[in-house]
């Protein structure tokens, strides 16, 4: 319908309709042109109608016509270039060729005259008109290539852009990825992460590009702040500071930008070195979720220079999305390499714990596997009662103490709720860590070792860094926990049966069979090390008598009071045992003679001093002791114990109560 009009208007035009009926022909068209406009608007679209250009050039006519201003028609120039902007090359040409048609009257009047005059007059004008469309359409021509051109670059541009935003699509996660085998999956992942950081700069040179930004920089959240990670700037350039519009962006998840930052005195939160002035910025958060994970900024020393968050801030939106999806998968990739190395810890960890029944290189083990999960200093201890026995660590420990009492500390909240206790920052503790004094240990965790509901040991972490372990460690750790408090208990078992087979249920010493090994062991190393020793074999004296007098319960009282005579006379290192019935060996490593005269008469004495009280009764008895060494009396283990049995024979026979060494009886 409007072209149907605008050619009547334009009839009216060649019929000199503004000049004869002014009012009714500008109305009429005036009338036309708005409601061109109006369809424009109407149909929202980009791009003007050619209809309402034309009914604008047809105005220019009319009014050029009526008010006999020739030169109005050079604004048809600038219509000309806008048109190129708007228009493909090819509308632009037909939309201009247009023009002169407006003036065709004129034009074909001229011609007329032309042909009928046959004379040489008004080719002036007619040249003038062919010159005035041709330069009209030689403007249109070179404004249209040259806004060609600017297409083109803005085409590429964005083939670049989407061609990285394909690549990112291709990698996402519910798409191919599913479909992949584990291990065709974890390989995938490793190669595209180790992309990654290339991937990154391509983005952030494409989005430099794009949004004609001085530099395009990518912060990534950390504990204490927004850290650089990447920059299309020098390395160094690029500072980041506390706070400003980047922090402020993490902390409203939203995009944010300003055009005048020094006039406002804003801060970006990050500067450049070497007098590179920020003016503008466009800081867009990049989210995983509902985490914002980092910020991705453009900016420009230019004021101004992004239009607040328009096109720029689309395009840096759009390419932060991206951003997201490389550095999901890279963290991804990563907790997948964590997740590997977890399991290889814990493969090998729990084979050796289930291997071993023995307490210290269980202990040795458990500190061992906790370190590799994460670097600390390490103590593993076993539980005697309401004490804690310190078996293995990898921190400091003080010197030659091994029981403790957790009374008081921050472990202690293990021990009373069976369950782990982590500190991230003990500088908040007002109690001790440890029983015992440790140096700047900012975090602690404290995993109880449970079997049956029982506490058999205890594991302690110490780190000199704050918060030093995460989520994923705790699991490990407490997985380990698992494994390693059934291995503590099997091994724990393990030594009970093995101490009630080789000691003696009455007086808790060694029996018969452990003291030969013991003696076995202490000949091998007097072999090795030359180091003497001593043996000495005792025999209650008249104790069938005792047994006779006051009862065989009576007499086993005597056996375990002496046996605890004998453990508190000895040393540590000593190795006292039941030879049989009322006899006793004790080993006495590293002692030659003369030491060993000395122990036994200092048995003899406090055997000699005690009284022992049973049923109301009071008695006391005697012991003789032969007393023999190696290498002086004997260098092979059978020779030693006949030697010491013969010197007590000897110290009975020369009337009992007496200790006598194998070397002054011939
Ligand atoms: P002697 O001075 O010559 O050693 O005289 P004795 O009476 O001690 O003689 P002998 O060493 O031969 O006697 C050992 C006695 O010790 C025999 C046995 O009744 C007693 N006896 C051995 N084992 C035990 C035990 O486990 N409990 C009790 N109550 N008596 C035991
Ligand atoms: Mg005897
Ligand atoms: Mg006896």
């Amino acid at each position: 319908m409007p072209a149907i009009f605008l050619c009547l208007s334009w009839l009216g035009l060649l019929t000199d309709y503004p000049e004869a009926k002014t009012y009714l022909w500008f109305s009429f068209h005036a009338a036309l042109t708005a409601a061109c406009a109006v369809i424009h608007l109407r149909t929202r679209r980009e791009k003007f109608s050619v209809e309402f250009l034309f009914s604008l050039v047809i105005l220019i006519a009319g009014i050029s016509a009526v008010l006999k201003i020739q030169w109005l028609q050079l604004s048809y120039f600038p219509l000309a270039i806008a048109l190129a902007y708007l228009y493909p090359l090819r509308t632009t040409m037909q939309a201009t060729s247009l023009f002169p048609v407006v003036g065709l009257k004129k034009s074909l009047a001229s011609l007329v005259t032309l042909l009928i005059n046959n004379t040489a007059f008004s080719s002036e004008f007619l040249v003038e008109e062919t010159a005035f469309s041709v330069s009209l359409m030689l403007t249109a021509l070179i404004a249209g290539i040259m806004a060609d051109i600017k297409e083109r670059k803005n085409r590429g541009l964005e083939t670049g852009l989407k061609k990285i935003v394909d690549d990112a699509k291709g990698l996402t996660l519910d798409t191919d990825m599913e479909t992949l085998r584990t291990d065709e999956l974890s390989s995938h992942f490793f190669a595209s992460a180790s992309q990654a950081d290339k991937e990154i700069m391509d983005l952030l040179s494409v989005t430099k590009k794009a949004v004609l930004a001085d530099s395009v920089n990518l912060f990534v959240v950390r504990s204490d702040g927004l850290e650089l990670r990447h920059t299309t700037e020098e390395k160094d350039i690029v500072v980041p500071q506390k706070g400003g519009i980047i922090a402020q962006c993490v902390r409203e998840k939203k995009s944010l930008s300003s055009g005048d930052l020094q006039g406002k005195k804003l801060e970006a939160g990050y500067m450049k070195k070497n007098n590179l002035l920020i003016s503008s910025v466009v800081a867009v958060p990049i989210r995983e979720g509902a985490t914002i994970t980092g910020v991705l900024t453009a900016d420009s020393s230019r004021y101004h220079a992004f239009s607040g968050l328009g096109d720029a801030g689309k395009t840096v939106e759009m390419l932060a999305d991206q951003l997201a999806k490389i550095l999901e998968r890279r963290r991804i990739s990563l907790e997948m390499k964590r997740e590997m190395a977890g399991r290889k810890i814990l493969t090998e960890g729990s084979s050796c714990l289930v291997t071993s029944l023995d307490i210290d290189e269980l202990s040795e083990q458990i500190c061992r596997v906790a370190e590799k999960i994460a670097t600390s200093q390490t103590f593993f201890f076993l539980r005697h009662g309401r004490r804690f026995e310190l078996r293995y660590c990898t921190g400091e420990a003080p010197e030659g103490k091994k029981l403790f009492d957790f009374g008081g500390t921050v472990v202690n909240f293990a021990i009373e709720n069976k369950d782990k206790h982590y500190v991230s920052d003990l500088s908040q503790y007002p109690i001790r860590v440890m029983p015992f004094h440790t140096e700047n240990i900012r975090s602690a965790m404290a995993i109880p070792m449970i079997y049956e509901n029982k506490i058999l040991g205890l594991l302690v972490m110490l780190s000199e860094e704050k918060d030093f372990l995460d989520a994923y460690q705790t699991n490990l750790l407490l997985i380990i926990r698992n494994q390693a408090s059934i291995s503590i208990a099997n091994a724990r078992l393990h030594a009970e049966i093995e101490e009630m087979a080789t000691t003696d249920g009455l007086t808790g010493l060694l029996n018969h069979r452990r003291f030969q090994e013991k003696l076995s062991d202490e000949i091998k190393r007097l072999k090795r090390s030359g180091e003497p020793i001593a043996l000495l074999l005792t025999d209650i004296d008249y104790f069938k008598k005792v047994n006779d007098t006051y009862g065989h319960p009576v007499g086993d009282f005597v056996l375990k009071g002496v046996s605890g005579i004998i453990r508190d006379t000895i040393r540590d290192i000593d190795i006292p045992a039941r030879y049989g019935g009322e006899e006793f060996a004790v080993i006495l490593p590293g002692t030659d003679g003369v030491g060993a005269a000395n122990t036994a008469e200092r048995l003899r004495k406090a055997v000699e001093e005690k009284s022992f009280s049973a049923d109301g009764k009071t008695l006391k008895v005697t012991i003789s002791i032969g007393i023999s060494t190696a290498p002086g009396d004997a260098t092979g283990q059978e020779e030693l114990i006949d030697k010491a049995d013969k010197a007590l024979y000897h110290a009975k026979h020369n009337g009992r109560n007496q200790s006598v060494a194998w070397n002054t009886i011939r």
